[in-house]
């Protein structure tokens, strides 16, 4: 079996200069593994896949010998299943939110995954890509935490505020931790494949705001 893989969350409050300079990659460690009852599997290290936005850098992966899974070790300031990093994916959408319109921010935001001859138009429809990807997770992310979230608006700074930070997504990283598996890219993580259960995750209690657990 190839190709199956699950992310984890690498909690990390680096940056990605700190990680790189640090080879945070190198420091990511699962005690045990997250699929297997204990003793069961000798989890192995499998080596790192490379991302390459904003600039060269690993992502550990560890290996559950049993049942095939890789599983990587996400950086909190990663994005998910996108390229580059959240506090810049972060910063150029609130950069768009205060633009007098998309097209001023996108001749303004100079996107770090296309190349430097970028056009206007396929800035444009960067920038626009990126308003929907993170203002439809804000939407989400809100109705899974209303009472923390409810008054937001779906914007970055509006989040921003309400949760004193200067990046909304990488806090989410933290706060939304239970829900991580079922939130999309690039703030939600790879889930595991179908069937599979991680252990240590708890059910979703029933007095929260969970959406029910999907029918297998
Ligand atoms: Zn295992």
């Amino acid at each position: 079996m190839t190709g199956l893989k699950v992310q984890l969350r690498y909690r990390s409050e680096l940056t990605f200069d700190e990680y790189v300079r640090a080879k945070g990659w190198l420091s990511a460690s699962l005690d045990a593994c997250p699929i297997c009852l204990p003793g069961k599997c000798r989890l192995q290290r499998h080596g790192t896949y490379m991302r390459k936005v904003p600039g060269v850098a690993f992502v550990a992966r560890f290996l559950c010998p049993t049942t095939g899974i890789t599983i990587g070790m996400l950086p909190d300031f990663f994005a998910s299943r996108m390229p580059g990093t959240l506090p810049d994916l972060e910063e150029a959408v609130a950069r768009a939110e205060v633009a007098p319109s998309v097209e001023a921010a996108a001749n303004e935001i100079r996107p770090a995954d296309v190349h430097d001859a970028v056009t206007l138009p396929t800035a444009i429809r960067w920038v626009r890509l990126r308003l929907a990807i993170v203002h439809s997770l804000l939407a989400t992310v809100r109705g899974l935490l209303p009472a923390l979230l409810g008054r937001c608006q779906a914007t970055v700074l509006s989040f921003r505020e309400q949760l004193r930070t200067g990046c909304a997504l990488v806090a989410l990283r933290e706060i939304c931790e239970r829900h991580l598996h079922r939130l999309p890219a690039p703030l939600g993580l790879v889930p595991p494949p179908a069937g599979v259960r991680l252990r240590g995750k708890r059910r979703p209690q029933s007095t929260g705001p969970d959406p029910p657990p999907a029918q297998a």
